[in-house]
This record gives structure tokens, sequence and C-alpha cells, in this order.
């Protein structure tokens, strides 16, 4: 069987496909609600102040700070309380000196008011006087208008990751729409005499295909639409017929199994058959994914992604998670959860090859140990078993038990 010959780095590989990739750029409005994971396609200021009037940050008595100046226990401030600030209404009332005013957390402080007293530094003495015995400054307890974030102050930036807090912060401000860049979508093909659909029974020599739910999954998860075209035959035109598909109707193609190079793997072939500049990258030093397919036709990246459900899983938040965010209009890629982790096991490898390991974390007596998960990589369960997995560098030839590793966290 030949040989892949011209094997480069992982980094290499995206090195060369990411000149290839531009943003799909195309925006629609979404409710602010419903974009979470969605990246935003403009820049988002504040439309008004926030707060819009002074708020009180204590529940307590809002006073005229000069009013409680040096006041303490043994010689406490008095002032006389000219009614409570209800929650929800404008603050109605003002304050003249010497007078103060019952409110509550968030409530609005009245007028000529510029501090609240904690209710725990007052006393009362009878219905309408209060005792102050520490002093407040001025402002203090208050959030101030604007405080939180003034009008036209930048909010999120165009290329961002819309998260949990931030819908909050725009719906604070009242932005209930946003524009966002459109979900990239990934057409997924998977290639094998030997595939049937999960629904079927395989006969003896056939498997059920995973691979198109395993990454269709992945891709969901942040943020694309998969596009499973189905299980094709090792033939190339049906093959070609199906990449063809694919570049019509996604944004990127990924085509699982195939990409090795024994006459029954065509992937290569077949991108190279659909246009320029086809295939950029055949073979990584990476183990699993060794025979991983990087090309672009037209303006579109194609993978080819070797058929191991480990090795597909790997590849793909390789090079195609990165490639998904890249064409999504997203600025600055997500880290992934990454944890340090003292491995049980050495880790053997070569030099000159990205390892990567499956492990279970386990916590014991406070530290995180992370226990590999050997196995071929055609094995399914090891992945199902696994918290994450770890990386042994390109440069190293092993990692020892005992060490720390940095495992990814799936
Ligand atoms: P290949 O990359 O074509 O050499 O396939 C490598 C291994 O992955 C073979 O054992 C295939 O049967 C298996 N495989 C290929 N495609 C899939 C798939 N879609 N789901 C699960 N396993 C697959
Ligand atoms: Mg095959």
């Amino acid at each position: 069987m030949p040989q892949l010959f011209n094997v480069v780095t992982p980094q290499e590989a995206w090195l060369r496909l990411e000149p290839h990739l531009s943003p799909i750029g195309r925006v629609e409005t979404v409710p602010a609600r419903d974009a979470l994971g969605r990246v935003l396609a403009k820049d988002i200021a504040a439309p008004s102040d926030l707060p819009p009037f002074p708020r009180s940050a204590m529940d307590g008595y809002a006073v005229r700070a000069e009013d409680a100046y040096g006041a303490s226990e043994g010689l406490p401030a008095y002032l006389r309380v000219v009614g409570e600030i209800a929650m929800g209404v404008p603050a109605g009332i003002g304050l003249a000196s010497g007078e103060a005013a019952l409110i509550h957390t968030g409530g609005m402080l009245p007028k000529n008011a510029d501090a609240v007293v904690m209710i725990e530094n007052t006393r009362d003495i009878d219905a309408s006087t209060i005792e102050v015995t520490r002093p407040v400054a001025k402002g203090e307890n208050v959030i101030q208008v604007g405080e939180d974030v003034e009008k036209d102050e930048m909010l999120l930036t165009s290329g961002s990751l819309i998260r949990p807090q931030d819908i909050g912060g725009l719906l604070a401000l009242g932005i209930t729409e946003v524009p966002v860049f459109q979900r990239v979508r990934v057409a997924l093909i998977s290639t094998g005499d030997e595939l049937v659909p999960p629904e079927e029974e395989p006969r003896l020599g056939q498997i059920r295909n995973t691979n198109a739910y395993t990454l269709a999954s992945l891709a969901l998860r942040i943020g694309a639409v998969p596009l499973r075209l189905g299980i094709v035959k090792d033939n190339h035109e049906a093959l070609r017929q199906a990449a063809v598909r694919g570049m019509r109707e996604a944004d990127i193609v990924v085509i699982s199994a195939g990409s090795s190079m024994s006459t029954r793997d065509m992937t290569a072939d077949v991108i190279n058959s659909l246009g320029r500049p086809g295939v950029l990258v055949h073979g990584v030093s990476l183990k699993p994914g060794k025979p991983t397919i990087l090309a672009s036709v037209d303006g579109k990246p194609l993978f080819g992604l070797p058929g191991n459900p480990g090795s597909a899983m790997i590849t793909f938040e390789l090079f195609v998670t990165p490639c998904i965010y890249r064409l999504g209009g997203c600025r600055q890629l997500p880290r992934r959860t990454e944890l340090q982790a003292r491995l049980t096991r050495n880790i053997p490898s070569a030099t000159g090859r990205e390892d990567y390991v499956v492990v279970k974390l386990e916590e014991r007596g406070g530290e995180l140990y992370a226990e590999p998960i050997f196995g071929k990589s055609n094995l399914l369960f090891p992945l199902i078993k696994a918290d994450g997995i770890a990386q042994v560098p390109l440069d190293r030839s092993g990692l020892e038990s005992g060490e720390m590793v940095l495992v990814k966290v799936f």
C-alpha cells in the first residue's frame, strides 16, 4: 500500500488551510433571549445609562452624608424620618437638612440624598426619629447613574460569542434583538461499503455508521448546523456526487473514512476532481489521526477524516472545530476547558508526532489524576469511558507516570 509521504505537523496543517478560510459573513437578526452561543455581527453600545436613576445598594436610610458627619455610638446623629421609598416607582420625596428616608436595596434615591446608611448602623428612637451611629461618605452604598454602564459605552464587540451574562446585559438595556452571523452549515458524508444506518441490523462484516452522528453532535454543540448526507459506497462517482451536493448545500464538507492511501480510499482523488486548489494536506503527524485530509475547493473547506471513531473525533476537534468558528465570524477561538492532572501511567510516543490519549479523571486526596485508557483507535468505548484527552507534545518521546499533563475535557 502506498504511504503518506508528505506528513506535516498539526500546526503546519492548520497553517496551510487557514489562508483559505474566510467568514461566511451572512447576518441574521435573532431575539437576544435566544442568542446563546451565537456570534455577534455588530458592535453593541449601550443605548442609555444603566442604572438610569441612582439606586440604593443596601437596605437602610437615604441621607445627606453631611448630616451624619462625625456620628458615632457615643455621639450619634439624630435624623427625622420623612417616609419610606417604595420599590419600582420614582422616589417622590426630597430630603431637607436633617432628614432621612427608609430605603431598600434597589430603591431610587430621593432628591438631595447622596448616601445610604446601612440599617445596622442606625437605631429607631421613635416612629419618626433614628440615630445614626456611624458616618457615611458621599456616594456610599449608592449605585450612581451610569455606574454599571454608561450611555454609548461599548458593551459587546462584533465577533464575540454571546454568553449567558451577555444576554442579561443586552436585555437590561432593552436590546431585545441582536444581529448575529448565520450558523455555519457542515455537510457530513460517511463512506464505506461496510456501513449501514444505525436503525438497521448489520450483517456479518457490516457496522453501523456512528461517525455521522458523533460528528454532527460535535458540530451542533458549537452552534453549527450539521447536514447528514448519509452513507456513500467506496465508489468514486458516488462520493463525488455526495461531495458536490455538500459543496452546494453547506459551508464545510466533512467526509469520514476513505482518507488513507489504499485503493479503496478515494477521498483525496475525489476532492482534487472538484476544483482548485484541492487537497492542501494529506497526512498529519498525529496519533490517532495520521490519514487526515485538509482541502479547499472554490473557497470552501473540505476535510477527509479517518474513519475510526476516535480518530474522526480527535481530528474533527483539531481542525473542523476551529474552521467552524473561523467561518462563523468568531474573532477569538474559545479555549477548551483544560485541567492539569497527574498521570497514573506512562504514555509511550515518538518524537515528531503529536499523540492523543483519552483519559479518565479521578480525584484522590484533593489531587486530580489522569488514568490513560489505552485501546486501538477503532474502538468506541474508550471514548465513552473517558472524561477528556491528554496530549503528548510533538517534541516528547512519551510522558511518564507521575508527570503533570494537560487534559482537554470533553
Ligand atoms: P477507513 O478510514 O476507511 O480506513 O476506516 C477506518 C475504520 O473506521 C474502519 O474500521 C471502518 O469500518 C470504520 N469506520 C468508517 N466509517 C465509519 C463510520 N461512519 N462510523 C463508524 N465507523 C466507521
Ligand atoms: Mg474505509
